[in-house]
């Protein structure tokens, strides 16, 4: 007689933003619960109920994949793929596969409400374990004395300083049991983004979770304890780059506060102070679900911006004659990420200097970012223009020069990204069109021909832009003339 050994209970840990195995409580507690696992990811891309990833967000997703299902593979798992809506596919598995339960992490962003679902398993009589552990609170149990949700980042700060306790390190499995016959899966080449301009992106990056902690042990090591001093320069190695990783879930939050904490003690406060508007980015999506295209302040749906193509077309292809400025979105076309500076100021140019609505740069964001998450993406820009909860007040309009000047001092930065700038002097790099002739020419730079002349005038923008402002803050009468910029 052949002793068999009894097929254990079957799990379904369906995967979605986090994309790993360390530190991951629904795959832990699956694994610890004496039950056989089935690891699942559904994309969703083009149903009703998800925005789909733009481009850039698409290959590092298809790529993390690839390395979730190696990560598996070793454990004796494998990931398996679906495409459709979650519960149409879910349901589908457990009954193929005759699963009784499913674990899951919690999504706080444009996922919505995971409560639906959750109904609907229970419903179908299976066992539904869900965790918390993308982001450092519960978005529900962190609320203003009033029971609100906050609205302004140093209260939010102070309070979840106070209330929080990064969760102890989880059991990481050693070995996973699978179902005893593994359902089908969309091969992951199906998932895979291979069209020319990804090239400049793989150059850049290694997306999974084994690069993601090898990022983080570099930032602790190398990076952190210059953090607070060196986290304004993009023309040095200062930050952390962790945040696609964040994006996708391939490393978590609390495993990085343990991590610096631990090494740094107090001088990691800089920098998990970072990771908390994180977290107050996606608390404020929760609360408020159209912060991707509609302003926070509903003052601000009056306000006078309107669409021009050319003018944003300059602008997403680094060709606006501010250097600065094209650096960045010259850096976040070719690499897919752009340095959190010089985010802030392409933004303001967008939405002060060109008055061109922030949704269109949002859009652009959210399609060549590698780190492209709605929470952050939304809050963000509406931060940058005005509109937002906390947002930078309206009236604060930079200036790129003296932004180019201030934290790209060498112009470091402008000669990497600009290259047909290189070669002029530290005086005139974010400024070209004040250079002399002969100092043009020594550097091969004609402008308007190898490199635009400013598209718009800053100082006149910024006038237009308060104009603007004035006209929908209440306070102007609404008959002030808005200086032409453009011509048109
Ligand atoms: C207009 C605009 C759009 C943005 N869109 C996104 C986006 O889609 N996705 C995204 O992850 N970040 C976004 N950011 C925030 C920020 O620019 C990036 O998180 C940061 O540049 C990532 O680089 P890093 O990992 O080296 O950051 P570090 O300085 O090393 O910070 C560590 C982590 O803290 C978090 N963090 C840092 N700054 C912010 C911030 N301002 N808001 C929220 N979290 C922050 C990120 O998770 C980041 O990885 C945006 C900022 C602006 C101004």
């Amino acid at each position: 007689m052949t002793s068999e050994r009894p097929q254990k209970a079957l799990g379904i840990v369906w995967f979605r933003r986090d994309l790993r195995i360390a530190d991951n409580a629904a795959l832990s507690a699956a694994s610890s619960a004496d039950a056989a696992v089935l690891p699942v990811y559904v994309d969703d891309d083009g149903q009703e109920s998800a925005r789909r990833p733009g481009g850039a967000a698409r290959w590092w997703r298809g790529r993390s994949l690839v390395a979730l299902d190696d990560s598996l593979r070793a454990l004796g798992s494998r990931l398996i793929v679906r495409q459709g809506s979650p519960q149409a596919e879910l349901d589908s598995l457990l009954t193929e596969t005759g699963a009784r339960s499913v674990y899951f992490n919690l999504r706080r962003d444009d996922a919505g409400d995971d409560a639906a679902l959750i109904g609907w398993l229970r419903q179908r009589g299976i066992g539904v374990e869900t965790f918390d552990a993308n982001y450092l609170h519960d978005p529900l149990h962190l609320r203003t004395a009033s029971g609100g949700g906050f609205k302004v980042f140093t209260p939010f700060w102070n309070r979840l300083r106070g209330v929080y306790t990064p969760l102890t390190e989880l059991r990481m499995p050693k070995r996973l049991e699978g179902p005893a016959h593994w359902p089908e899966s969309v091969p992951l080449d199906t998932l895979q983004v291979t069209e020319s301009w990804t090239q400049s992106i793989a150059r850049a990056w290694e997306p999974g979770e084994h690069a993601a902690q090898q990022r983080l042990a570099h930032f602790a090591d190398e990076l952190a304890a210059g953090y607070a001093t060196e986290r304004d320069r993009p023309d040095r190695d200062g930050t952390s780059r962790l945040s696609p990783h964040l994006a996708w879930g391939e490393i978590s939050v609390h495993a990085i506060w343990r991590h610096l904490t631990r090494r740094l003690g107090d001088k990691a406060l800089p920098f998990v102070r970072e990771i908390a508007w994180r977290d107050f980015n996606m608390h404020l999506l929760h609360d408020f679900p159209d912060l991707t295209w509609q302003p926070m302040q509903a003052k601000f749906t009056a306000f006078p911006a309107k669409d021009h193509p050319a003018l944003l077309r300059a602008w997403q292809r680094g060709q606006t004659g501010y250097p600065i400025v094209d650096a960045g979105m010259r850096q976040l076309w070719q690499t897919g990420w752009m340095h959190n500076r010089v985010r802030m100021i392409v933004a303001s140019f967008l939405v002060k200097d060109l008055l061109i609505p922030w949704q269109r740069g949002e859009e652009w964001f959210w399609d060549t970012l590698v780190d492209a998450d709605p929470a952050q993406n939304g809050g963000n820009w509406q931060w940058v223009a005005g509109c937002g909860a906390d947002a930078a007040p309206f009236f604060r309009v930079f200036n790129p020069v003296l932004q180019g000047e201030k934290f790209d001092p060498r112009g470091a930065y402008v000669r990497e990204w600009v290259p047909e700038l290189a070669k002029l002097s530290d005086g005139a790099i974010h400024q070209p069109w004040t250079a002399q002739k002969a100092q043009l020419s020594a550097a091969g730079v004609t402008l308007g021909q190898t490199y635009p002349l400013p598209i718009v005038d800053h100082a006149k923008a910024r006038q237009a832009a308060l104009a603007a402002y004035q006209r929908i803050s209440g306070r102007g009468t609404g008959k002030e003339q808005e200086p032409s910029l453009f011509g048109d």
